[in-house]
């Protein structure tokens, strides 16, 4: 016995002094090539997320892990991709380069160029999956986000950090808004990327477009993983967006990530989820479908400053059928995030854009971020408008209603006119207190509701023309006082 001990430490020593080196690798080997998911057998080793690359140079990244074999997405071309072919393990989980050089690009998931402009020089790696900051690193919402529309500033306001959801059917102007609070972000010191997932190229070429003509695409990354794209693609989207976001917001920088939408990433997960032969429950979507989109928006908060702060404030948007927000995807999300901006098709049709619902529209953290100036406005307008939806419902069927009725259906009327806004013409947030301060103090009453918009254009360019004192005090003061007051008063009144 003894013998065999010493023998095996010779071999051991001779072993430790040889200059032999040994390289282990996880091999394994398609069993079964499905529509963009590839199953493996052999990869014992590798853990959900990582990296593989299979022997005909395509690479794809793990995405289950059943007890005999892997299931691989693959990102990019799978038709060549036979049976039996040799597949390495990377030993990465799936990263994207990044740098400040990607602003004002057009890059896909993986960070490749679109736009047939030069490389992007990567600066760092950045993992697209990651566990969100826990809640020791972050700091309550006090920062506002103007979006510059009125009806949101004013009713649901955004603090950076926080998560708002635009909901609503198709063509109600969730887009639009989305875009509009990018482009009033110039100057403001935010980091913008607009990520689309399952979008036409036409209408992303028309984002791009929009965003450089109003000098808006300088501070913007935009993500693209379109309609035409893999699942496999659509699916990691807006989690590269989410480390994109995270490199800036590291740096200390304050973000804003456009997610639109949510509905079509879903659809994406759903897809491979069911080639994977997972079980399928509610509308066919697996069971961590919630997982799927918590653990994405979770990643959006502000940072302490004691870690460097920063924020990443996120605007997801989801797609509708007939107005049903009690469909699995809607409510799931609704109930993620940190309130929703309600968007629909009556009203849209009927003239007022932003078709905003305001009755179910809510923030639930931005009120603390919201300017004093604009709460002291604001507060008032929510409460003629609560009241005057009440009335208008059942004032129809009346003819003669009495004096106090009267005035409040025609307060309402006229707020619900100046909540009104063109689109891509975001305003300074003292031209939005301005308006809102007419309204409020009842200078609209005798203005004809037709007459509103007009009125609002004329006051508009006369605050721009020579009311920056004003606007700059209450920019400074952070409030509306009384001296601030006369000389609103004698503006508007040049107006009317
Ligand atoms: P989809 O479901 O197709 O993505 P969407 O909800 O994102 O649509 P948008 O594409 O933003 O909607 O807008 C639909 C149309 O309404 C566009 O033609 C847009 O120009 C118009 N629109 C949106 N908002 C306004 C506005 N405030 N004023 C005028 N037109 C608007
Ligand atoms: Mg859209």
């Amino acid at each position: 016995m003894k013998l065999i001990d010493d023998y095996l430490k010779e071999i051991e020593k001779d072993l430790n002094k040889s200059a032999i080196s040994v390289n282990t690798e996880e091999i394994g080997f398609v069993d079964e090539v499905r529509d963009g998911v590839v199953l493996v057998t052999g990869l014992d080793n590798v853990t959900f997320g990582e990296v593989v690359e299979f022997n005909s140079g395509a690479k794809g990244y793990i995405i289950d892990l059943m007890e005999d074999r892997a299931g691989v997405v693959v990102l990019g071309d799978y038709l060549h991709i036979r049976s039996g072919e040799r597949v390495k393990a990377l030993n990465y989980t799936l990263s994207v380069p990044v740098s400040e050089e990607i602003l004002g690009r057009v890059v896909d998931p993986l960070c490749t160029p679109q736009d047939n402009l030069p490389t992007i020089k990567m600066d760092k790696m950045y993992p697209v999956e990651k566990i969100a900051p826990t809640v020791v690193y972050r700091k309550s919402v006090t920062v506002p986000l103007q979006t510059g529309v009125k009806a949101i500033d004013a009713l649901t306001p955004i603090g950076r950090g926080q998560r708002e959801l635009i909901i609503g059917d198709r063509g109600t102007g969730k887009t639009t808004i989305a875009l509009d609070t990018i482009i009033n972000q110039k100057g403001q010191n935010v980091i913008c990327i607009y990520c689309g997932i399952g979008q036409k190229n036409s209408k992303m070429a028309l984002v791009v477009d929009l965003l450089r003509r109003n000098n808006a695409l300088e501070y913007t990354v935009v993500v693209n993983a379109p309609a035409a794209d893999a699942a496999a693609l659509q699916y990691i989207a807006p989690y590269s967006a989410s480390a994109i976001a995270e490199y800036f917001m590291d740096k200390g920088k304050d973000v804003l990530v456009i997610y639109d939408d949510l509905s079509k990433h879903a659809w994406a997960y759903r897809q491979i989820s069911l080639i994977l032969r997972r079980p399928a429950g509610r509308e066919a979507y697996p069971g961590d479908i919630f997982y799927l989109h918590s653990r994405l928006l979770e990643r959006s908060c502000r940072i302490d400053e004691k870690y460097g702060g920063g924020s990443i404030t996120a605007l997801p948007i989801v797609e509708t059928l007939e107005g049903d927000v009690s469909a699995y995807i809607p409510t799931n999300i609704i109930s993620i995030t940190d309130g929703q901006i309600f968007l629909e098709t009556d009203l849209f049709n009927a003239g007022v854009r932003p078709a905003i619902n305001i009755g179910i529209s809510v923030s639930r953290v931005g009120g603390n971020a919201q300017t004093k100036a604009m709460k002291q406005v604001a507060g008032k307008l929510k409460l003629d408008l609560a009241q005057y939806r009440e009335m208008a419902a059942f004032s129809q069927f009346e003819s003669d209603l009495d004096e106090e009725t009267k005035k409040l259906l025609n307060r309402g009327a006229k707020v619900t006119q100046i909540l009104k806004q063109d689109k891509n013409k975001p305003y300074s947030l003292g031209e939005e207190i301005v308006v809102l301060w007419a309204a409020h103090k009842g200078f609209l009453d005798t203005v004809g509701v037709n007459d509103v918009e007009k009125f609002e254009k004329k006051l508009i360019e006369i605050v721009r023309r020579k009311g920056h004192d004003v606007t700059s005090i209450i920019l400074k003061e952070k409030i509306i006082s009384p001296e601030t007051e006369h000389k609103l008063e004698k503006l508007v009144k040049e107006v009317v």
